[in-house]
């Protein structure tokens, strides 16, 4: 679709207020605006560091430890992280009534924080630590005042299991209820939003392609070029923490206001 920015948004927005299912999906890009690095962009942790797998991190105490390391001292940064223009925009949609779910692959809780209730991760939720063994969960908070107190590979309290960080690392399986979920709501719908991921990954790279196929509109909205942008209906090639307050601004004015008085019968 070619044309001005605004005249491309007021499509967008006529086709949300239109719409009776969306479903946003979002990726590292949403969140690079509230100061969390894109782990696989240029001058992400990953061009830095090399990844521990899940099969290193649950074999070799070497790994354990250096992974425990690393999330120690990024700590930090993550915990410092607000939501941006970008996830409130987000939230306001869902208060609108106008958003079924946001599917993400970031574990930054940074959707809850804004306000989105309805949150499928992909990816886990880096908040929560996990035991693999009897399943207990540990606010990641928690740990980090143990690291800084000298543990240096966390063991479970009730167990003795090891400790890993709620989120999916490199080689782990993908968990099966979220993954399914997505895929229902992203063939279920009829307007999809693709916010700050270049839909490169499995099954990211997927999603779009459900929701295309069961005639939902795909729009897109990433800094860079995807290899979804020739089926896309819509694409904006610009920030999305200014595209999306500017787009939800026009559904809101699209949207009927409340009925004042009963309804008549
Ligand atoms: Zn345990």
């Amino acid at each position: 679709m070619a044309g001005s920015l605004e005249a491309k948004l007021e499509t967008v927005a006529d086709w949300i207020a239109a719409a009776r299912h969306v479903v946003v999906f979002t990726g590292a890009g949403v969140s690079t605006e509230s100061g969390i690095p894109d782990f696989r962009g240029p001058g992400g942790i990953w061009s830095r560091y090399s990844p521990i797998t899940y099969q290193e991190f649950i074999s070799d105490p070497e790994a354990r430890r250096e992974s425990w390391r690393r999330s120690r001292e990024s700590y930090s940064q993550f915990a410092a992280a607000q939501p941006n223009a970008a996830h409130l925009a987000i939230a306001e949609l869902e208060r609108l009534g106008k958003l079924e779910c946001v599917i993400t692959q970031n574990v930054d809780n940074l959707h809850q924080r804004a306000g989105n209730t309805r949150v499928i991760e992909l990816h886990g939720n880096s908040q929560w630590v996990v035991c693999l063994e009897c399943g207990k969960r540990y606010p990641r908070a928690e740990i980090q005042a143990w690291l800084e107190r000298g543990v240096e590979m966390p063991a479970c309290e009730q167990c003795g299991g090891i400790l890993k960080s709620a989120t999916v690392a490199f080689g782990q399986a993908m968990p099966e209820r979220e993954t399914t979920e997505a895929e229902t709501y992203s063939r279920a719908c009829d307007v999809f939003i693709v916010v700050g991921s270049s839909l490169v990954v499995y099954p990211a790279a997927y999603m779009p392609r459900y929701a295309k196929q069961s005639g939902a509109r795909v729009v897109l909205v990433n800094a860079s070029e995807t290899d979804f942008d020739h089926r896309a209906d819509a694409i904006f090639h610009e920030r999305a923490g200014e595209v999306l307050p500017r787009l939800v601004d026009m559904v809101r004015a699209r949207l009927p206001a409340l009925p004042e008085g009963p309804p008549a019968a």
